[in-house]
């Protein structure tokens, strides 16, 4: 829960609930996570000075809607995974890691080195959860620099290149910068055409469809406004092109 006008100008100071996707991607090489979303290991990290972060944006959580039940439900196990990206550290992002002991974890070099011995304030000003991260990430972890790039069809320009998860070209993983450092997006190839899975790139559809951006107090928290807003305008010429965008937060009523 936050106020509606943090991820939207003007939006007012309604509380409003944003809920935390993640995405199973099912591609002819495997499975893969985009995310985790939140998790019941979010209550014990947010301990101690970590209390702030439900504080100032309520988590509600019914354990059965933890991803890993959700998946347990379909007959899936960690095990069924070939990996899990993690777009980002923040918390509403990685929470479930602990719920998954076996696939790699690729995420970009540039945000996990950013949060390596963070704790503390400034921790929290990062949304990062130091509790959150499995002790044995660092032997998981594939970076996504280190995947070959793929050239990308130009209806998806201004993105040129993308890094291929698997092999299998069907999910290209480019940089949104902006929002976190190292944050990522994947253009995922469906039977239908492109659709890019944009993260926290923007928190309402709004945002790219008006170049509508959230409130300036959410810079404090957020890596850089100035290319936060070139990003935008990346994904506003995507929609315009008829490219679907999925958002992490947007509104259940939203969702494509
Ligand atoms: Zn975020």
């Amino acid at each position: 829960m936050h106020p509606a006008c943090m991820a939207l100008k003007g939006a007012g100071l309604e509380s409003r609930c944003f809920p935390s996707r993640a995405w199973l991607i099912e591609t002819s090489r495997g499975l893969h996570l985009w995310d985790t979303g939140y998790a019941t290991h979010f209550k014990d990290a947010a301990r101690g000075i970590y209390r702030l972060y439900p504080l100032v944006t309520p988590v509600h959580l019914d354990a059965q809607a933890a991803l890993v039940e959700q998946l347990r439900r379909e007959g899936l196990h960690g095990r069924d995974l070939q990996s899990i990206v993690i777009s980002h550290f923040h918390a509403d992002h990685m929470a479930g890691l602990k719920d998954f002991p076996t696939p790699r974890i690729v995420c970009s070099g540039e945000a996990w080195d950013s949060v390596q011995g963070l704790s503390g304030l400034r921790a929290l000003r990062r949304a990062f959860l130091p509790g959150l991260v499995p002790a044995d990430t660092q032997s998981r972890l594939q970076f996504v620099e280190s995947l070959p790039q793929r050239a990308l069809p130009a209806e998806l320009s201004p993105f040129a290149l993308g890094a291929d998860l698997d092999g299998s070209g069907e999910v290209l993983i480019v940089p949104l910068p902006g929002h976190a450092i190292g944050h990522l997006g994947a253009f995922v190839r469906l039977e239908q055409g492109w659709l890019l899975i944009a993260s926290d790139a923007a928190w309402a559809k709004e945002s790219y469809e008006a170049l509508r951006g959230p409130s300036e107090l959410s810079f404090l928290i957020q890596h850089r406004r100035s290319a936060y807003y070139r990003t935008l305008h990346s994904l506003h010429a995507l929609h315009a092109r008829g490219i679907p965008v999925m958002l992490t937060h947007e509104a259940p009523e939203q969702a494509p």
